[in-house]
């Protein structure tokens, strides 16, 4: 018998009494069973993403809630300005070119974060810029983008959303929408969430659905308008992931019965031991200045492939560790310490690497 512990940074683990809820027997989306449970989620999401607007959640991966964010609120011929400091930065001017969306990229080294200057200069220079498009938390290189300084530039624009992919970092940060000025704010089920993957919340401000009233870009099934109207009336537009959605309004009260000042406490005290821990046995971090609460990239020592440790962490001691992604390929080891996770999942993975390293 081999215990198994997951520290990848996505999917993340889900807490017993999540399971537990989503292992009920299946109820009708348009039954009164379901009713309670769309107004438990559409509450406690806007406590979570600290907004009054309504947020919306849609089945797929969190992909689907980077490409809803150009689809209804871009047209094609539109400019963008998108952060690209990783894998998940490119991501932006692959989706925008699929709906003829024009990207203006700022490339940001790995393992950096956006010198927020830049923004300001390339909006000052050209007004036209429909949205500015960054991640929270650069789950490839582990850094955390200055959203809070972002948005005072975004703000007082009103040509101008701001698209922040909090995929890994909401629930593990403080992001609050309405009092920065985020105009969209996504995020995935399967990180601090502690779900299984399948869903994609969506936070949209007023401003953004503005901006969606005049949007030309072509959309379907990932028409959040058409959802925001059913939600108005506790339903939905298409057939919701019952199971998930349950899964959610689970884990959500569990969040709120933790607090969401204390949920924040808990990821920076981990993400702090997790970067101590590695540190004291001489490894360094890759994002140097602005390490993520979520995720830490640790830099593999010399003559270690990081490739291999991250796999012989797997095979030696139980513990899914990740390793790093495109450049970064046995370079760095990615440890999680997002969503359901404490003290002791943190120890297991310092004390795996160690083995790992100097058994
Ligand atoms: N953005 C970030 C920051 C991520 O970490 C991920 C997934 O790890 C994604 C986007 C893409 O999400 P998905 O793989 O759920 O489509």
């Amino acid at each position: 018998m081999k215990k198994q512990y997951l520290l990848a940074p996505g999917p993340t683990p889900v807490p017993p009494e999540v399971l537990l809820a989503m292992s009920r027997p299946i109820i009708h989306h348009r039954s009164p069973d379901f009713i309670p449970v769309i107004q438990d989620v559409r509450k406690d999401l806007k406590w979570l993403f600290q907004t009054e607007q309504e947020v919306i959640t849609v089945a797929g991966s969190g992909t689907a809630g980077m490409e809803a964010s150009i689809s209804n609120f871009m047209s094609p011929g539109d400019k963008i300005l998108a952060v690209n400091g990783g894998k998940f930065g490119e991501r932006w001017a692959k989706i925008a070119t699929a709906f003829g969306v024009t990207t203006i990229e700022i490339k940001v080294n790995w393992g950096e974060s956006v010198n927020v200057s830049e923004i300001k200069a390339h909006l000052d220079k050209d007004p036209s810029i429909r949205g500015v498009y960054v991640q929270a938390s650069e789950t490839s290189t582990g850094v955390a983008h200055d959203v809070k300084s972002i948005a005072e530039i975004t703000k007082t624009r009103e040509n101008t959303i701001l698209v922040v992919d909090a995929i890994t970092a909401l629930g593990v940060t403080n992001l609050p929408m309405d009092l920065w000025g985020i105009d969209i704010l996504i995020t995935g089920s399967q990180k601090a969430l502690m779900l299984p993957p399948g869903l994609a919340c969506i936070g949209v401000s007023e401003k953004a659905w503005k901006h969606q009233s005049q949007a030309k870009c072509s959309r379907f099934y990932l028409d959040l308008k058409r959802e925001k109207d059913n939600l108005l009336k506790d339903t939905n537009a298409w057939t919701p992931a019952v199971t998930l959605w349950i899964g959610l309004a689970t884990s959500l009260k569990m969040m709120r019965e933790e607090g969401l000042e204390n949920v924040f406490a808990r990821h920076s005290k981990l993400a702090r031991a997790t970067r101590e821990g590695v540190k004291g046995f001489g490894l360094e971090v890759f994002a140097k200045n602005a390490p993520s609460d979520a995720v830490t990239a640790v830099l593999a020592p010399e003559g270690f492939d990081g490739e291999a440790l991250y796999k012989n962490l797997r095979k030696q001691y139980g513990i899914t560790a990740a390793g790093g992604q495109d450049q970064l390929k046995g370079k760095v080891f990615r440890l999680s310490h997002m969503g359901y996770s404490d003290t002791f999942d943190i120890i297991t993975a310092i004390s795996g690497v160690e083995m790992a390293l100097y058994r």
